[in-house]
């Protein structure tokens, strides 16, 4: 199928593509790789009287570091982002993660704030960046706002943006001292969406407990779920098998509520989250004890 007729503008600064959204309101629509978007007017299930191409503003296309963490700007390219050098160092959870995102076409094409304002319940990218405490910088004509990642997923496909604001740039802290991390999901192919997946980071304290823990799961929910009963039971323990085990129990039985669909039952998610949680928590402690080997002997 074709998509209903649109207008088109190609702003080439992040002003004028403010001023267009301002101007057209609920009737228009960003336009970031397309990969999500595009698709969606071609089955008409979206259908914009206007698109706002962002892909000629190049103040949004950028990777910086500064001495807390990361800054990327909203359209860089998803596949930029997975041979950055820069995050594999800064953020090397995104870039454990970003092969699992599609192919490495779409990831060509697919920007990484397009995916974070897209907030598909099955994507990545949303649940790392409430896994990490990562904020987004949101600008429109009236001013600008940073929102926390874990204020930003509203419902299924629904973010706390409003149409005449822009996703522009998303900071990304460095992970604390003695903290490890780790990424895992389950799908029918590679580069299919997982039927379900889990981010873990864990905190150690000097004396080896649990100090912090995130856990957050993708395709579970209408939108990136946090398994705060599973982080709070973690608090204080030593991280052995037996707990990282009761820790995955809790979060698959009373973290989430997943559905059923085509793809897999509500039981077999279910079953996933835990083996998922159990793993990447495991994963997650093993890297912040080397984390603190390698700061003791430094
Ligand atoms: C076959 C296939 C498989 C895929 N598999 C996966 C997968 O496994 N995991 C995954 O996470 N994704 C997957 N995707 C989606 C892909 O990652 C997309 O790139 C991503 O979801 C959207 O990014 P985009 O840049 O293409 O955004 P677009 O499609 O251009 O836009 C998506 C939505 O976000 C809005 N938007 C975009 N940028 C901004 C901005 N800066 N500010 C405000 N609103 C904005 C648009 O208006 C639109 O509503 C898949 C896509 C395809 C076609």
């Amino acid at each position: 199928m074709k998509p209903a007729a649109f207008d088109y503008f190609a702003p080439k600064s992040i002003d004028e593509a403010l001023a267009l959204l301002a101007q057209h309101g609920y009737d228009a629509k960003p336009l970031a790789g397309g990969q999500s978007l595009v698709p969606t007017m071609n089955f008409r299930l979206a259908q914009p009287a206007v698109l706002v191409d962002l892909n000629g503003i190049n103040e949004l296309f950028f990777i910086r570091e500064n001495s807390a963490g990361l800054r990327i700007g909203a359209m860089t390219r998803q596949r930029t982002v997975e041979r950055s050098p820069l995050v594999q160092r800064r953020a090397p959870l995104i870039h454990e993660t970003m092969p699992h995102i599609a192919h490495p076409q779409i990831r060509n094409r697919g920007t990484f704030g397009g995916s974070l304002a897209h907030a598909d319940p099955a994507s990545e990218l949303p649940v790392l960046a409430i896994t990490l405490n990562a904020r987004m910088r949101v600008q429109s004509s009236r001013g600008e706002r940073w929102v926390n990642a874990s204020d930003f997923y509203l419902d299924l496909f629904a973010t706390d943006l409003q149409p005449d604001e822009l996703l522009v740039e998303i900071d990304i802290p460095d992970l604390p001292a003695r903290t490890g991390w780790a990424f895992d999901e389950v799908s029918r192919r590679h580069g299919d969406y997982a039927m379900a997946g889990a981010a873990a980071t864990v905190t150690l304290a000097v004396d080896g407990t649990v100090a912090a823990a995130r856990l957050v799961y993708l395709s579970v929910g209408d939108f990136p779920t946090e398994a705060f009963l599973a982080e709070t039971a973690l608090i204080g323990e030593r991280p052995t098998s037996a707990a990282l085990a009761a820790a995955a129990e809790i979060a698959a039985t009373q973290d989430i509520s997943p559905g059923g669909d085509i793809h897999a039952s509500a039981a077999y998610r279910r079953h996933l989250a835990k083996v998922l949680a159990a793993r990447v928590l495991a994963r997650a402690v093993d890297r912040a004890v080397e984390r603190s080997a390698e700061r003791g002997s430094a």
